[in-house]
């Protein structure tokens, strides 16, 4: 029972006490779950959920890491220092260095780790090439195989690995003094509240892009913007860590996505623009240079008439792309539509012939010639798409964010002091980022990659806090 008059909160008696708390059972948190068991610690997870699936479980469940043995394995050269030189360059150095250097250091270790120790099938995705920010293939994932089913199999881990997993519960108070966390308070559906204490505890229940407010206080220009990811992403974890004394960096942080399938909810994967896919609005005009800015081409998006947009591709481009679930599912629930000129694309788009020939005149002319096209695109490595055409009608939208507890290269939390937290760790998207300060630093794959990564650093710090 929690005792005390709402005047003066009393300090809640625990219950009961286990060495290491996890919340949130989405990617991070279970890597750290299980990162803290191979440590050697007891672990408790809890999750809000009866059944765990988190932004991840909507993800593609890739993971940017470098220097990998399935990267050694396909010949792609690549180490820790070009990954963080690259996460540097895409945010323009503005994003927190320490965070960035653990990140870049620590995910291919948590790649090869996570195969080896546990046997998650991950593969290099070749089929998409170094894109958007990433000067290597970098990007690793589970063949035929999404976000969905990672949660699965890393759930199923957890549970071979003896950690426990209290769901149905939420974490809705950290028990703290002086930067020291004695326990939480989680409540269940019922309204019951439960006290547990704890020696360290990791904040991972996710970032807030479900949360209008937070979002409109922070990242006002994308308020008006639809989300498309958890709705348990309220920024529990977040507020909670804020209202002990932790600081907090870049709240503006997110990804925003510009290919939401409107409206079939299905993400439009980025390799369709890469190998050589154009969006033109419902006029049938581009306006975006589409391989620049993977999460920042949100905006201009946004701001099209009616908020749509259609990506334009052919059949040699979804063929490269056949291998993705994404387009396996926008293919069989009809978003994708054929046409076999520009007067059959102008009927499906309700635009103007006229304005879509020009726009396909000017791509093509750029890819003969050499120049850039009027997007400022140079198509030196692909080709524009080729009569006959297909087009899917997508919106923009927000995907998750990437602001949060401000925490050290070992995922611990700190103080607005700057001091650290004892026991207190943070990982995914409760936990600053390396995506910068706004919209426009986010790497293809940072989203899991920072969330497994600093998982298992926590994970391992927080067991270690135990042990000592
Ligand atoms: C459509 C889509 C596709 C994406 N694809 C990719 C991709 O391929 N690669 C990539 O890197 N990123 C991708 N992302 C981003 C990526 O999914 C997230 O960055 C990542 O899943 C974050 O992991 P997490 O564990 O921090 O959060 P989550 O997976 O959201 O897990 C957080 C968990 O905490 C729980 N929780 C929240 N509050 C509480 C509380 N108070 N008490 C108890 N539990 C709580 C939630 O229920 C949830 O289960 C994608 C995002 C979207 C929306």
């Amino acid at each position: 029972m929690i005792g005390g008059s709402p005047q003066t909160p009393a300090r809640p008696q625990f219950e009961h006490g286990v060495p290491v708390i996890v919340v949130g059972g989405g990617a991070s948190g279970a890597v750290a779950a299980l990162a803290a068991r191979a440590a050697g610690a007891e672990v408790l997870l809890i999750e809000q959920d009866a059944s765990p699936a988190g932004t991840t479980s909507m993800s593609q469940g890739l993971v940017c890491a470098a220097g990998t043995q399935a990267q050694a394995a396909a010949g792609i050269a690549d180490d820790a220092e070009t990954l963080f030189a690259d996460i540097m360059v895409k945010t323009r150095g503005q994003t927190d260095p320490v965070i960035a250097r653990a990140i870049a250091e620590g995910a291919g270790p948590c790649v090869d780790w996570l195969a080896s120790e546990f046997l998650y099938p991950f593969a290099l995705d070749a089929g998409f090439r170094a894109a958007y920010g990433h000067t290597r293939q970098r990007l690793h994932g589970w063949p035929g195989h999404g976000g969905a089913d990672m949660v699965q199999f890393l759930h199923a881990k957890l549970a071979e690995r003896g950690v426990d997993v209290l769901l149905q519960a939420r974490l809705i108070e950290i028990v703290a003094e002086e930067l020291t966390v004695a326990g939480i308070v989680v409540e269940r559906p019922d309204g019951a509240r439960e006290a547990i204490g704890c020696a360290a505890l990791v904040l991972a229940c996710g970032g807030f892009a479900a949360n209008h407010a937070m979002v409109a206080a922070n990242m006002p220009e994308a308020a008006a913007a639809r989300h498309h990811g958890h709705e348990g992403n309220r920024g529990d974890g977040i507020r909670l860590g804020a209202a002990i004394g932790a600081a907090l960096g870049d709240m503006g942080s997110y990804q925003g996505y510009a290919m939401l399938a409107d409206p079939h909810g299905i993400t439009v994967p980025p390799g369709l623009l890469v190998e050589g896919g154009i969006i033109l609005n419902r006029r049938g005009e581009r306006f975006t240079n589409e391989v620049i800015d993977i999460a920042g081409m949100v905006h201009p998006v946004l701001t099209q008439p009616d908020g749509t947009a259609w990506v334009v591709i052919d059949a040699r481009i979804e063929a490269h792309n056949a291998y993705t679930l994404e387009v396996q599912a926008l293919r069989a629930n009809g978003a994708i539509r054929n046409a076999a000129d520009p007067v059959a694309l102008a009927a499906v788009m309700g635009a103007d012939a006229a304005a879509i020939s020009e726009a396909l005149a000017d791509v093509n002319a750029a890819a003969s010639s050499g120049r850039n096209d009027a997007q400022g695109r140079n198509w030196a490595d692909t080709q524009p798409p080729q009569w006959p055409l297909q087009a899917i009608r997508v919106c923009g939208a927000i995907y998750h964010t990437q602001g949060g507890l401000q925490i050290d290269g070992e995922a611990r939390v700190l103080g607005q002091d700057g001091a650290r937290f004892a026991n207190l760790f943070a990982s995914g998207g409760a936990a600053r980022g390396v995506s910068g300060p706004s919209y426009w630093g986010y790497l293809p794959a940072m989203g899991l990659g920072s969330a497994v990564t600093l998982g298992r650093i926590a994970g391992m710090a927080a067991a270690a806090v135990v042990a000592a």
